[in-house]
């Protein structure tokens, strides 16, 4: 695991200063990373708390592990790890403006429709590079991006992410899944494959086109897999181009094979887009 997980940091290598979430093993903060004598950069530190067991270490160390296979303009940069002591840290590029969607529902309508197709259309492109290296995110929400300046993203928490080695697919076990966000064989037999992600990122523009509103807000979990199963979906969102809420729903096909691959829906998108700057331009 420890060659996998980039360069080894030292603590004396960063400073931690004020403190921006809380994720599953520990706070997260932000901090200085101090590289060499003259340079200093900005980070995020995600910390594992120090009374925590061996074994809750190593998978706190594996998301780390999987954004080291990463190097994409749209995905979170990993800077190194730190472990001694007490001490286990994931170092990574700071991202100034937090999670996309606390900015979506700070800002609402002021975010213009093109920036939110610019979105998603970043979202796509980090995806496509997941897919090519066969990894799955399992965990593609608005809440699990965040922003580096007003228009543009990052994919980031890879907490739940996994790499398919020979199989095509990854059964998950018991434990806290999103639910609203997951295709219909993920919920039913905790089945994850690069089509459920795409399940996810359909969901995923639906939040981002609803400007951070979140999937089935008025349904609780349990009700979700009956609603699907009825061919129930999420309903258009306001000035969605129509030809976006085609590929949604192709997103949202029940039979995972029905589902496009990432690649066809960044062609698809790049259509989209040229179409809609133009029709703007009228
Ligand atoms: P959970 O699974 O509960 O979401 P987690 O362990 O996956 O938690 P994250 O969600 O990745 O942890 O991080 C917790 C919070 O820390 C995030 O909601 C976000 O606000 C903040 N955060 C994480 N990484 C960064 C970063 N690179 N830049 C800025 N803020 C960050």
């Amino acid at each position: 695991l420890m060659k996998s997980l980039g360069r080894p940091l030292s603590p004396t290598d960063i400073m931690l200063a004020d403190r921006l979430g809380e994720g599953q093993f520990g706070d997260v903060h932000k901090g200085i990373l101090y590289p060499d004598t003259t340079e200093e950069v900005a980070v995020a530190v995600k910390t594992c708390k120090p009374d925590s067991a061996p074994e809750e270490r190593v998978k706190f160390l594996q998301e780390a592990a999987i954004m080291k296979q990463f190097n994409h303009p749209h995905i979170v940069k990993l800077f190194g790890v730190v472990t001694q002591g007490l001490r286990t840290y994931i170092v990574m590029e700071l991202a100034p403006l937090g999670q996309l969607r606390q900015y979506l529902l700070l800002n609402g309508e002021s975010i213009s429709q093109d920036i939110l197709l610019n979105y998603i259309k970043q979202l796509c492109s980090a995806m496509v590079h997941l897919e090519s290296k066969n990894y799955v995110h399992r965990d593609i929400a608005a809440r699990n991006i965040l922003l580096l300046s007003p228009d543009k993203i990052k994919l980031s928490d890879f907490g739940l992410s996994r790499w398919l080695e020979e199989a095509d697919f990854y059964v998950a076990s018991r434990g806290k899944l999103p639910i609203k966000w997951m295709a219909p064989e993920s919920i039913n037999f905790r089945r994850f494959t690069g089509s459920s992600d795409v399940w996810m990122f359909g969901v995923c523009c639906w939040e981002i086109l609803m400007r951070g509103v979140k999937p089935f807000m008025s349904i609780k979990n349990d009700e979700v897999i009956g609603k699907l199963e009825r061919g129930e979906r999420l309903p258009l969102p306001p000035d969605c181009p129509p030809s976006l809420f085609n590929i949604m729903n192709h997103c949202w096909q029940y039979e995972p094979e029905e589902r496009p691959s990432f690649t066809d829906i960044e062609q698809q998108l790049c259509v989209i887009l040229e179409q809609e700057k133009h029709f703007n331009a009228l």
